[in-house]
């Protein structure tokens, strides 16, 4: 364990210890989470397992970030097994977590330090959620993705009752009728049965986990999502805050949580586009795609004759590194695409010459997309993202989706920009983006984001007399 010294700044404020899960998607709502309650006074620990740790000179100064150590291979780490992963995580992290809250409680009885408010762990966390409960600390759970993400994880059990699970392609459009808007297609595709009963075990973990925490704190909004959020309320008796989304809720669109390396040129090179004209394509940080679908995406963005930045992180096509386009279609392409290894998303996003985001429909991406107004042209692939980009095609239609037979070809890329760029159904998905725009905004604006209930420390602390009453 690596505590920083105490800054002079943190001396006898209260503390609260975050514990994101060890993924991009998890770390950056968790670090937005704990800039927005530094902000409202309180002192940070993010406490993180060894694996994928944030950098800490990236962080504020006046952060403590502690390494857990968590034993993890890093096989099991880089693999696609989720479950396993969030598994062996919370066996063998739960007693260093045990070891560090005690010995804050132990700092905080002998006046070295200051009062632990209260732990916000990731749904994931189950293992430690439980251990701050028994140490006697109010332990908040942080759903990084959408209240009707939430729903799904308590409904699995009854799905795999009513066999919608694990999902079969001749079902793929019946209607689920406990989770309306979905169907069958828009839920986790886990076909392999080892791998489904792993997952189901792991999501009943989860939910467990959170009925017994001190309450739910979830990454949306009641613009996007009041319907989902009131049924959640009706189903679990803790206090739910839909507190965000919680990168609209600090100031600053970097909070430090990035892993990869930013190139940042090509915000000079979106400078020197018109406005309203670039799309901005990525796949987030963990899915991977195939090399017929990205030279297939790369021909069907050349073809659209528009100017476009790509995120082409390592790892990204499976089997093969691209750092670049291949020649012909460079040669194709000219200065009309910029490719990147990681890019500042939300700057890149919030950039005038950006007129929409080709997404995987990752829960941040698509709460960024929104709050920056860029209608979406959605290529799902997997976990969440179906059931998100029927939100976003369906119920928000701010977004077109990329329709695919089988493999993608680059037809389809170049019909969906056409879709969302030219014609009535476009200019339509293009003004109702504008308005949820404005709504989403209106309830996270700084000055009802300070006045508000629902994020203040005080509102936060309450969940202690929630349990013990
Ligand atoms: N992101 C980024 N630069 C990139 C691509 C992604 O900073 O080039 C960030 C993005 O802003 C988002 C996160 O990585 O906050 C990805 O999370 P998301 O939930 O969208 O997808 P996931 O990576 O979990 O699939």
């Amino acid at each position: 364990q690596s505590p920083m010294a105490p800054s002079s700044t943190n001396r006898g404020r209260r503390r609260v210890v975050l514990l994101p899960l060890p993924y991009q998607g998890h770390i950056n709502p968790m670090l937005r989470l704990a800039a927005a309650l530094y902000s409202r006074g309180l002192a940070i620990t993010i406490l993180h397992p060894e694996t994928r740790a944030p950098d800490r000179r990236k962080l504020p100064a006046d952060y403590r970030l502690v390494t857990i150590p968590d034993n993890i291979p890093p096989e099991l780490a880089a693999s696609e097994d989720i479950a396993s992963f969030v598994f062996a995580l919370n066996k063998n992290c739960a007693a260093p977590f045990r070891d560090y809250l005690a010995g804050a409680l132990r700092a905080e009885e002998e006046g070295e330090d200051g009062r632990v408010a209260f732990v916000v762990a990731d749904v994931d966390w189950f293992a430690p959620l439980s251990v701050a409960r028994e140490l006697g600390v109010a332990a908040l759970a942080l759903m990084t993705s959408s209240a009707a993400r939430f729903l799904v994880y308590q409904a699995y059990p009854s799905l795999c009752r009513k066999g919608y699970l694990p999902v079969q392609e001749s079902n793929f459009n019946t209607a689920v009728e406990e989770l309306p808007p979905f169907l069958v297609r828009d839920l986790d595709r886990v076909m392999d049965m080892a791998q489904h009963l792993a997952y189901a075990d792991l999501l009943a973990h989860i939910v467990a986990g959170v009925r017994q925490s001190s309450g739910l704190i979830i990454n949306t909004s009641e613009d996007m999502e009041g319907r989902e959020i009131e049924r959640i309320r009706s189903e679990i008796t803790l206090p739910v805050i839909a507190v965000g989304p919680l990168h609209m809720m600090t100031a600053s669109s970097s909070v430090g949580s990035s892993l990869l390396t930013e190139d940042r040129s090509c915000l000079d090179w979106l400078d020197t586009q018109q406005p309203n004209s670039v799309i901005y394509v990525s796949f987030g940080s963990l899915v991977g795609i195939d090399t017929d679908e990205f030279l297939e995406m790369a021909w069907g963005l050349a073809d659209s004759q528009r100017p476009f930045v790509w995120v082409v992180r390592p790892g990204l096509v499976h089997g093969c590194e691209f750092s670049t386009l291949p020649e012909e279609l460079q040669k194709n392409i000219g200065s009309r695409g910029r490719v990147v290894s990681w890019a500042p998303q939300q700057e890149v996003l919030k950039h005038p010459s950006v007129v929409a985001f080709l997404t995987h429909c990752g829960w941040n991406s698509t709460t960024e997309g929104i709050s920056e107004g860029a209608p979406m042209i959605c290529r799902p692939l997997s976990s969440d993202q179906m059931g998100t980009s029927r939100y976003v095609c369906d119920v928000w239609k701010v977004g077109v989706r990329l329709e695919v037979e089988n493999q993608l070809k680059r037809g389809d890329v170049q019909a969906a920009i056409t879709r969302l760029m030219e014609g009535k159904e476009g200019e339509e998905v293009r003004e109702r983006m504008k308005d949820l725009r404005h709504a989403v905004g209106k309830c996270t604006d700084e000055a009802s984001m300070m006045s508000s209930t629902y994020l203040t420390v005080d509102s936060m602390e309450s969940f202690n007399d929630v349990e013990a009453s």
